[in-house]
């Protein structure tokens, strides 16, 4: 069963998603409807976004909701703990198979509905983003950035799992607090 369609951009969502919440600030980019309605306008990649939605009062907080509940499987302790959260995710909206035969495919499944509110349809596609990263990576791919002013989550997709920080800019600037730390040490 082929489910590398949920690899890329909605593990991408995800991610991004669980980071309009800025952790260590508390600072919050999904303020408003519109918010939502421009999230989902920026992740628009054809197949998995919907931009015509117009996001209402209540799609900002079950959005919101749904984002708290990504956050738990960045969080969980362990692997079977990470799958409990990810379940919980896909039964809360629903998430159920969908044969699928775009134009030039093959026969596929899809688990968001076609037509349903934005905090269903993006419970559906992260948390399947998720189980595929899950089952295809294991729970040390899942992280949350070594920073210690930043608390965003990533998923390292890289080949020797080494990734610390959510994004190069935390790197660097770890890097150089490095570099200086031990420049103040030996001076
Ligand atoms: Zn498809
Ligand atoms: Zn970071």
């Amino acid at each position: 069963m082929d489910f590398s369609h949920y690899s890329d951009a909605p593990v991408q969502i995800a991610v991004d998603l669980v980071n309009t919440l800025d952790a260590a600030t508390s600072e919050d980019h999904l303020a408003s409807p519109s918010d939502v309605a421009a999230f989902l306008e920026t992740h628009d990649e054809g197949e998995w976004c919907r931009p015509g939605w117009k996001a209402a009062e209540r799609d900002l907080h079950e959005v919101r909701a749904l984002r708290a509940l990504l956050r738990d499987v960045f969080e969980a302790g362990d692997e079977s703990d990470a799958a409990d959260a990810i379940n919980v995710i896909l039964t809360d909206v629903g998430a159920v198979p969908r044969l699928s035969v775009h134009a030039g495919a093959d026969p596929h499944l899809h688990f968001e509905p076609l037509e349903a509110a934005p905090a269903r349809w993006l419970g559906a596609v992260t948390g399947m983003g998720l189980s595929v990263a899950l089952i295809e990576g294991g729970f040390e791919r899942f992280g949350i950035c070594g920073s210690a002013t930043c608390a965003d989550v990533f998923v390292d997709t890289s080949r020797n799992r080494s990734r610390r920080h959510c994004s190069d800019t935390c790197t660097t600037r770890e890097n150089v607090a490095a570099y200086r730390a031990r420049q103040r040490a030996e001076a």
